[in-house]
């Protein structure tokens, strides 16, 4: 996800005083655990951050790796979970060995469900492992064509090793899922089966009365929506005359990254890294990874805001304990 060349449009969601007191004696235990986990996890959750800090914009310098295609490996189908296949895809190079390794496929996916409880990812139906070689990019989440209300969760094998950023990716793509599921997004097929017409962007958008996210337009109480009222709606037009350029007929990366870099620079105190600049949606994936690894913001900065923008939601805060309660049993592992 942090490759700018092979940049992913990717493309993610109690009778009273009885019941009020249990949500909050669990939602408090959650907390101080969630603290306990801030402290336990200290290092690992800096380390975790710091993996992030790539730099969107000048990818070639230092780069060690080639980028090859992206092939998909095989396929499981999610129930719960258990995955179950796999379904082997036919592949070009010699990757069979990858394409064998269901003990590193199946780790990654009991990373994704150790961190992430099951009623938050029922909307997971499938898990794809594929690869375009170490690097480039680490995973990504897709709809499903044939029902866009399902999601797909998609691993490039050859990254899963680099556990710092392989463990802020999975949670980066979570967020994904999180803010564009279909209680916080309407899927829409029409859109998923015309992926690059912009023109049929455009006028969903302008059919959209909120925040229209790019897989279709959000209800009013979406984490999107109130996270792009809040933070986009004074940059959106600067951003938008950038983010065209990607959809030019002509081969404009150079333009487009050279834009997308003078608008990081000039916007620095807003966005907690630089892939944040590329799209609402990715800010507030990106924003959300941070809310989980880093400790909660002392100061006010709009990319202090951004992070502070998740403990308004007691059931993300609840989340975010859970993930690294979790988290600091893998790493002790
Ligand atoms: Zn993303």
């Amino acid at each position: 996800m942090k490759n700018p060349w092979v940049f992913i449009v990717v493309l993610f969601t109690i009778g009273l005083a009885l019941l009020l007191g249990i949500a909050l004696g669990r939602y408090s235990s959650r907390s101080l655990a969630g603290e306990m986990a801030d402290a336990a996890c200290a290092v690992s959750m800096t380390e975790i951050i710091a993996s992030a800090q790539g730099d969107v914009y000048a990818p070639l310098e230092g780069e060690e790796t080639v980028p090859v295609e992206s092939q998909y490996l095989v396929t499981y189908s999610v129930e719960g979970d258990v995955i179950t296949g796999p379904i082997e895809t036919s592949i070009l190079n010699n990757l069979t060995d990858e394409q064998k390794d269901a003990a590193l496929q199946n780790s990654a996916w009991d990373l994704f469900t150790r961190f992430i409880p099951a009623k938050n990812r029922q909307m997971v139906v499938q898990y794809n492992i594929f690869t375009d070689g170490y690097s480039n990019t680490l995973a990504a989440v897709d709809q499903n064509p044939d029902d866009p209300s399902q999601w797909i969760l998609e691993i490039d094998i050859a990254d899963i090793k680099d556990k710092d950023s392989f463990l802020f990716t999975l949670i980066h793509e979570y967020a994904h899922l999180l803010t564009l599921n279909d209680s916080q997004v309407i899927p829409d097929k029409e859109i998923v089966d015309n992926p690059s017409d912009f023109s049929l962007q455009l006028k969903k958008a302008a059919a959209c009365p909120t925040y229209f996210t790019g897989t279709g337009c959000s209800y009013a109480d979406s984490y999107i929506h109130a996270f792009y009222t809040r933070f986009w709606l004074d940059i959106n037009d600067e951003w938008e005359k950038i983010d065209v350029l990607l959809y030019n007929e002509e081969d404009d990366d150079e333009l487009y990254y050279d834009g997308l870099y003078n608008f990081y620079k000039s916007h620095q105190d807003q966005f907690v890294d630089d892939y944040a600049t590329t799209h609402p949606t990715e800010d507030i994936a990106e924003s959300f990874a941070y809310f989980v690894f880093s400790p909660k913001p002392a100061g006010n900065s709009i990319k202090e805001q951004k992070i502070a923008f998740f403990y308004e939601y007691p059931e993300l805060v609840e989340l975010r304990a859970s993930i690294l309660s979790n988290m600091c049993l893998v790493q002790d592992k």
